[in-house]
């Protein structure tokens, strides 16, 4: 099972990966932990990486499937993996599949309305040394303006105010557009309503893969 989750910036895709990664196990593969890592690491790839983002270019596509190449045939990712910030297009999508044609594909899009999303994003607020993520909604420091880890103070990101929020979004529809017109049409879409609790969107999310991966099984057993 290949599950792959799209969803606006602010819209609980990293929660939402998370309890999918502990409830069944699958390993959750963020393309910038990725990336990171290699980078620390100083490998040939993270090498590489490293020259284009010096030279304020994004890292190109052969060196991001290399990586995930190099995870999802590891043993922790036999029976599923998750994918969070892969593939971004239609182009990403089709190499993604060349490396693995057979693998059972979902995907799962967290769908929120625009104004909730720059409520969100307009209440986040982050931890201005070790980076530790705050929202006066949800997730209070403990003392009003500091960092709760390191005690550093709490600012606001710049691209964190409504009229930036809403060109990002803008920006983000645009680019999976053709994306999700893309797996509509493969017939492994699913839009699940991301407002409301953490715990009942992640229980519908449940259900969908609970239900696919039934369906692959009865599938398998007939072959
Ligand atoms: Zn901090």
């Amino acid at each position: 099972m290949r599950v792959i989750l799209l969803g606006p910036p602010g819209g609980g895709k990293g929660t939402q990966g998370e309890l999918i990664e502990k409830k069944y196990g699958f390993p959750k593969i963020s393309t910038g932990d990725l990336l990171r890592r290699e980078v620390q690491e100083k490998t040939t790839l993270g090498e590489m990486a490293k020259a284009e983002m010096n030279q304020g270019e994004l890292v190109n596509d052969d060196i991001v499937i290399e990586m995930i190449k190099h995870k999802i045939f590891q043993p922790d990712c036999k029976r599923g993996y998750i994918l969070d910030g892969f593939p971004r297009n239609v182009g990403q999508a089709r190499r993604l599949e060349e490396i693995e044609e057979k693998r059972q594909e979902i995907v799962i899009d967290i769908h929120l309305s625009e104004q909730t999303l720059i409520q969100r994003l307009s209440e986040r607020r982050i931890c201005s040394s070790c980076g530790a993520i705050y929202n006066l909604l949800a997730r209070n420091p403990r003392k009003e303006g500091t960092c709760d880890f390191c005690g550093s103070k709490l600012i606001q990101r710049e691209d964190d105010v409504p009229e930036v929020i809403k060109e990002r979004l803008k920006v983000y529809h645009e680019q999976t557009e053709a994306l999700i017109d893309y797996y509509s049409r493969k017939k492994v879409y699913f839009r699940i309503d991301g407002e409301g609790k953490i715990e009942t969107i992640s229980k519908n999310i449940y259900s969908i893969l609970d239900r696919e991966i039934a369906k692959s099984r009865v599938m398998e057993a007939a072959r």
